[in-house]
């Protein structure tokens, strides 16, 4: 069969089905109704098969940070595939792109996160950091320090590692996982967990879970902490503001590495370049990946501070690494995407003008009869739907089913909107204007009211 984009809907969905097992998806269930095929995209719309115009608030899966259809990348992936296609990083060889991009990357990170070792994406770039941090403890002479502890309901990627790192109880529910000396506490989800609480008492409740953690396991055997500055996948959880300066404490008080994982935070998404510096952390290890090429080539990474950068150059040789770490490809791509950031100055934007207006217009929607907390951050966005707002109650019977009802509600009015249980999320590109904020967020209303 020659499948082409001039084939009709029903076609091409039909050998959807019958040859491409969707990632994160109920096949059966998918497969009933068709997938929806999407052609082409420019700016911040996709066009589908049926040739409606979507609105895509998600910048895909929270990574077209600079928007579609940008001819320039293009333009590099083409002379770079003509120049060097691929060659690899290991034995003794580099090439200009990962040199560029690595030198780029160095001066953009704040603090002293002057190293990057190159994945393709987050979910094996976090991999690299379980093997590093064991590593590093390992050449500083404490082998024992091991544990990496984490967060539940927090998203880390779908690998054996990034899943076991995750908090995802579903995840883990699908077997061997996690992994062995990954451990979870509880999450600073205020809205969800706080009871009676104030968000300030609940978020220093939960930053101390840590230390008991540490403390119950010894400091002697605990290698790292792991956590998203705000959690994205896990329904964009906003930490009360006592929350990251307790963790931050407790990681200088006792011998842990911290570990951002700014897959989803990283490169203009909270306004700042990084999510550390909206939430004024200061990681030993990043990981980055999404906004790094704007979605337009799988590449990400975990950068490094010097200390711990030295203690792995100075220990021999670190037996791990991917084909296709810093493909000059995705590395090209990823380069052309950082000066697009920067020369257009998209992450000010994000921060001063479209971050603000879209706080204004969404904060608003706490209006609305279905609504609890309308928050966001920068570009991304969270709105919790409950049966009732004083109680912060969830819609218990079906959890998260008026969710995909809302969430299929936009997608029928032609607007990507996700939902995590009951809540809705959104994390458009930076590019968004005023106007097409307000288009959104009129699309937003609509699906709200036809939910209600
Ligand atoms: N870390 C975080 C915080 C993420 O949100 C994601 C993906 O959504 C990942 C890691 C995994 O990245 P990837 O899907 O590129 O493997």
């Amino acid at each position: 069969v020659y499948v082409s984009n001039q084939m009709r809907t029903e076609e091409l969905a039909a050998l959807d089905a019958a040859h491409h097992l969707h990632p994160f998806t109920n096949g059966d269930e998918l497969n009933a109704k068709g997938a929806r095929v999407i052609l082409r995209a420019k700016g911040v719309t996709l066009t589908d098969s049926e040739g409606n115009d979507i609105l895509d608030a998600m910048a895909g899966l929270w990574c077209v940070n600079i928007g579609y259809g940008r001819e320039e990348l293009a333009e590099v992936a083409a002379r770079q595939i003509r120049e060097l296609p691929y060659y690899n990083t290991f034995f003794q060889t580099t090439h200009v792109p990962a040199i560029a991009l690595a030198t780029k990357l160095a001066e953009l990170a704040p603090g002293d996160l002057n190293h990057v070792f190159f994945a393709m994406g987050g979910s094996d770039a976090n991999d690299t950091n379980i093997r590093m941090v064991r590593r590093y403890w390992a050449a500083k002479g404490k082998p024992e320090k091991q544990v990496i502890i984490s967060r539940k309901n927090a998203y880390h990627g779908s690998t054996m590692g990034g899943a076991s790192l995750g908090g995802m109880a579903a995840m883990h529910k699908q077997g061997g996982l996690p992994i062995p000396n990954i451990v979870h506490i509880g999450q600073p989800h205020w809205y969800a967990e706080g009871g009676e609480m104030s968000p300030e008492e609940f978020g220093l409740m939960r930053a101390r879970e840590l230390e008991e953690k540490i403390a119950e396991l010894g400091e002697g055997k605990v290698a790292a902490f792991i956590a998203e500055p705000i959690q994205g996948a896990g329904g964009v959880v906003i930490p009360p503001e006592s929350y990251w300066p307790e963790i931050q404490r407790i990681c200088d008080a006792h011998e842990i590495l911290l570990i951002a994982d700014e897959v989803i935070t990283g490169f203009g998404r909270t306004g700042n370049w990084f999510g550390s510096q909206t939430l004024n952390i200061r990681p030993h290890i990043m990981t980055i990946a999404k906004g790094l090429s704007s979605g337009y080539a799988p590449i990400g990474g975990s950068l490094v501070c010097d200390e711990v950068a030295e203690v792995l150059n100075g220990s021999g040789e670190f037996a791990h690494g991917y084909t296709y770490s810093a493909h000059p490809v995705a590395a090209a791509i990823a380069l052309e995407n950082l000066r697009i950031l920067e020369e257009e100055k998209i992450v000010e934007h994000a921060g001063t003008v479209a971050g603000p207006y879209l706080a204004e217009k969404w904060a608003a929607l706490a209006d609305h009869p279905l609504a609890g907390e309308a928050r966001s951050i920068g570009m991304m966005a969270t709105l919790a739907l409950t049966p009732d707002k004083a109680s912060r109650a969830a819609f218990a019977s079906d959890e998260g089913t008026i969710g995909l009802i809302c969430r299929e509600r936009c997608f029928a009015n032609n607007l990507v909107m996700r939902h995590v249980g009951d809540r809705m999320i959104i994390a458009p590109p930076l590019i968004m204007q005023p106007s097409d904020i307000d288009v959104m967020i009129e699309r937003a209303v609509r699906s709200l009211d036809e939910t209600y």
